[in-house]
């Protein structure tokens, strides 16, 4: 068997293409979605995402504000920012790039979003949104990832789904989603014992954990949808996921490649959160 590939980039293309043109209807309504992006210090990495979540909201039709901070900002100071954009009618999605640096409280500073502008999904609110089955806004790695499933057209309901990692970015989001939509949802981690004998029962294998290669073919079941969030860097430095690609294509039903996998439905995610909390202020959406 040879996996097919989930096209991460052709399905993220696709929902640039929407939420642009749903950009400009809203816009000639008088409303422009924006977007504002702080960054505090010179994580080389978070510079990197910032950069692409910049240009991707500008070529939306978004208003983009990028605010860049010293690594030395205080706390208060940018609680003080957050603050002000909680307040701002043009800004309709606030997005604090973490990591932030170590004097810093994440969780402070994500409880001081509006969870109306929360279009990352992290604060408190948003995430018992989630738990419970309310209406909010949804991380956006999950997100992407139920969108390729979807764009499957993969029966979830009753299959049994492995996700590997249990971050509150990735893993424990998505888990919810995925039990949302019916499957029996397994969930492993670093503590877990004997990953195999529990991937190897997955239809669907969902590894976020950020270690190259730690998904390897034996540990996959014949047919298993694969996907991958992992970004890692490989010895030559080249990117690559969680997952040990090739040899896996030969068990896999269906797979996501790294890159060109849900990288870039992470990024089109942010703009449809951002599109839709805009979509909300106009009364577009409930
Ligand atoms: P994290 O470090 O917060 O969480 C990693 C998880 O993996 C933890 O829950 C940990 O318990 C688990 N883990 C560690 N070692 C393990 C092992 N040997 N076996 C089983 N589980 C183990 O990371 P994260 O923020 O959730 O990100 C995970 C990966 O996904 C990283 O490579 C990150 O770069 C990538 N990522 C990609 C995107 C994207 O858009 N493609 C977005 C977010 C994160």
């Amino acid at each position: 068997m040879t996996a097919q590939r989930i096209d991460g980039n052709a399905l993220a293309a696709g929902i640039r293409a929407e939420v642009a043109a749903r950009t400009q209807r809203l816009v000639a309504q008088g409303l422009q979605p924006g977007l504002a992006v702080l960054l505090v210090g010179h994580d080389p990495a978070s510079e990197v995402y910032v950069r692409h979540k910049v240009t991707d909201s500008q070529e939306a039709g978004f208003h983009s504000v990028l605010q860049r901070y010293p690594a030395d900002l205080s706390q208060a100071a940018l609680l003080g920012q957050v603050q002000a954009l909680n307040a701002d009618p043009r800004i309709h999605g606030i997005l604090v790039q973490l990591p932030l640096p170590a004097h810093i409280a994440p969780h402070t500073v994500l409880a001081a979003i509006d969870p109306a502008k929360d279009v990352d999904g992290f604060h408190v609110a948003n995430a018992g949104a989630l738990m419970t089955g309310q209406p909010g806004f949804v991380p956006c790695t999950p997100l992407g990832c139920m969108k390729m499933l979807e764009s499957i057209a993969y029966p979830l309901r009753g299959k049994h789904a492995v996700v590997i990692g249990r971050s509150n970015i990735v893993g424990k989001p998505l888990a919810l989603l995925l039990l949302q939509q019916d499957a029996t949802v397994t969930v492993c981690h670093s503590a877990s014992t004997d990953l195999k004998a529990i991937s190897l029962q997955a239809d669907v294998l969902v590894a976020a954990v950020g270690k190259p290669r730690l998904v390897t073919a034996d540990m996959v079941k014949p047919g298993a949808v694969v996907i991958d969030v992992g970004m890692n860097r490989d010895a030559t430095g080249k990117l690559c996921g969680d997952v040990d690609f090739e040899p896996v294509c030969e068990r896999a039903s269906w797979i996501t490649p790294v890159p060109g996998g849900v990288g870039p439905m992470t990024r089109a995610m942010l703009l449809a959160n951002t599109l839709e909390a805009a979509e909300r202020v106009a009364g577009w959406v409930s």
